[in-house]
């Protein structure tokens, strides 16, 4: 970890970590404020010092919602009304929210999801081909 990781803290960056497997942030090296999806500039101190972080992705969940009217992407994998979603925030254990799709719940009963559920986090691959990529998700542990 000695090595610094040079690319932009951008959203773009961000996504391609997750192409690799890495759910990763920014830290401010003034404030030690932890960013996710990574940050530029610091919110807290408006620092410009930062560093590429690794996170865990271990975590609980914070807030959920079941998407029954999903987006078209989501729709083509066969999600509708019928057969619904879920999203929602999951707090890391390093202390910071990041929204995502939730796994291993069952989709027919969210009533059996509960806030707290500890949530570790899962690279889902979507899309056929040149279309295929990495989506984040969280899967009930
Ligand atoms: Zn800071």
């Amino acid at each position: 970890m000695n090595e610094k990781i040079q690319r932009p803290f951008t959203a773009s960056s961000f996504n391609q970590f997750l192409q690799e497997q890495k759910l990763m942030g920014t830290r401010c090296e003034k404030c030690n404020a932890l960013f996710i999806p990574p940050r530029a500039i610091c919110a807290k101190c408006r620092s410009d010092q930062m560093t590429w972080v690794e996170f865990s992705g271990k975590g609980k969940l914070a807030a959920f919602t079941s998407v029954n009217i999903g987006l078209t992407f989501m729709n083509a994998q066969g999600f509708d009304r019928k057969n619904p979603y879920q999203t929602g925030i999951v707090e890391l254990e390093e202390g910071v929210m990041i929204s995502a799709r939730l796994l291993g719940f069952n989709p027919q009963d969210p009533a059996s999801i509960k806030i707290g559920a500890p949530m570790h986090v899962e690279f889902l691959e979507i899309g056929e081909g040149e279309e295929k990529r990495m989506q984040l998700a969280f899967r009930v542990d």
